[in-house]
Parts: structure tokens; C-alpha cells; sequence
């Protein structure tokens, strides 16, 4: 059974980039009812006992209830952890390969709001590391790039909620503004740390 994981912060600890009334029903609301659905989903199958990663490796694009459900466990899971109150500047490895990429930091915020901006709908912006290789992609829902038929290679450092659920009490239709605001509320230490890990694979 998966369980919802604890807030690594208190609810208004991202004001007031992100509004506690947000926080609360995005994670008690919003994660808690993809946990519970993924639960069901999942009881009495050959997914009961494995990892969300393996379950997500390896489902196929028609098992709705798993693939919505799971995605949204795995993706705000990704998602609390990549955030903390008051951010952290870029460092490490993370950053000098963002330039790389990227060529500055600033083009790499520009590109990816950008792609922020123009997943239609429900989503995700991602930004993954192939091999150690930066990627800005987007999915619609609550699929990811652990998810074989996503067009998207290589694994999550950085996932930007884009549903209206994530932003809509604060920033109403102004998806910019929250992208904005997201900004300021990155925890650069962790994105560097999973970036990290992604060079050992
Ligand atoms: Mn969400």
C-alpha cells in the first residue's frame, strides 16, 4: 500500500510564492486521492508489491486507473521534494551543465516557462537528464518520463505541476505568474542531488 508522503515543510512555508490554502488541498486533497485510487488500482494485481518506479517502467499507454493515479503518487512526490521555503540558488553540477545546455541560466528559466506555458491543458513540465544530458519536455496529465510510451527520455530532476489545481486559488488563469513565483521556491540542492544520480546510470 502507498502512503501519502509527508510535506518535507509546514503548509505556508512557500508563502507567498505558494499560498497555503493551495498546499493544503493539492496534498491532502489532490495527492491523497491519486494515493488512495492508485491503491485500488493496484490491489489484487502483479503491481501490488512493487516499487512506483517499476510499476510506472513498465504499464502500458491503456491501463487508465494505474497510469493517471500512479503518475500523480510519483509526480507530487517529485514535485513537494523539489521545492523548499525560500529556494536555493543553482550549484554543483546541475548548474554547470544547465549553461551547457542551455548556454545561461536565464535562456534556461525562459525555455522553460515557456513550455510551462504552452502544455495545453492538464500537465507537467519536466526538465530530465539523459545520461547527464539536459531535456525541457512536457506531458499532458499525469503521465512522465518513467513511462516507456512518453515522449520524453530520460529521467526527472525538475517537474513543474501546470494543472490549474496547483495555482488557480492564487494566480487564477495567470499560469505565468505561477511560473514565476515557482521560481522563487526551487530547491536547487535536490534538483542538483537527483541530476547526480542520473550520471551513475
Ligand atoms: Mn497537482
Amino acid at each position: 500500500m502507498f502512503k501519502l508522503p509527508d510535506l518535507p515543510y509546514a503548509y505556508d512555508a512557500l508563502e507567498p510564492y505558494i499560498d497555503e490554502a493551495t498546499m493544503r488541498v493539492h496534498h491532502l486533497g489532490h495527492h491523497q486521492g491519486y494515493t488512495n485510487k492508485l491503491n485500488a488500482a493496484i490491489e489484487g494485481t502483479c503491481y501490488e508489491n512493487k516499487s512506483i518506479d517499476e510499476i510506472l517502467k513498465s504499464i502500458h499507454i491503456h491501463q487508465t486507473a494505474i497510469r493517471n493515479n500512479g503518475g500523480g503518487y510519483w509526480n507530487h512526490n517529485l514535485y513537494w521534494r523539489i521545492m523548499k521555503p525560500g529556494g536555493s540558488e543553482p550549484g554543483g553540477k546541475i548548474a554547470a551543465a544547465i549553461r551547457r545546455d542551455f548556454g545561461s541560466f536565464e535562456n534556461f528559466r525562459d525555455a522553460f516557462k515557456q513550455a510551462g506555458l504552452s502544455r495545453f491543458g492538464s500537465g507537467w513540465t519536466w526538465l530530465v537528464s539523459e545520461h547527464g544530458k539536459l531535456h525541457i519536455c512536457t506531458t499532458p496529465n499525469q503521465d512522465n518520463p518513467l513511462m516507456k510510451f512518453v515522449d520524453c527520455l530520460g529521467k526527472p530532476v525538475l517537474g513543474m505541476d501546470v494543472w490549474e489545481h496547483a495555482y488557480y486559488l492564487k494566480h487564477q488563469n495567470k499560469r505565468g505568474a505561477y511560473i514565476d513565483d515557482f521560481f522563487h521556491v526551487i530547491n536547487w540542492d535536490e534538483v542538483n542531488r537527483l541530476y547526480e544520480e542520473s550520471l551513475d546510470k
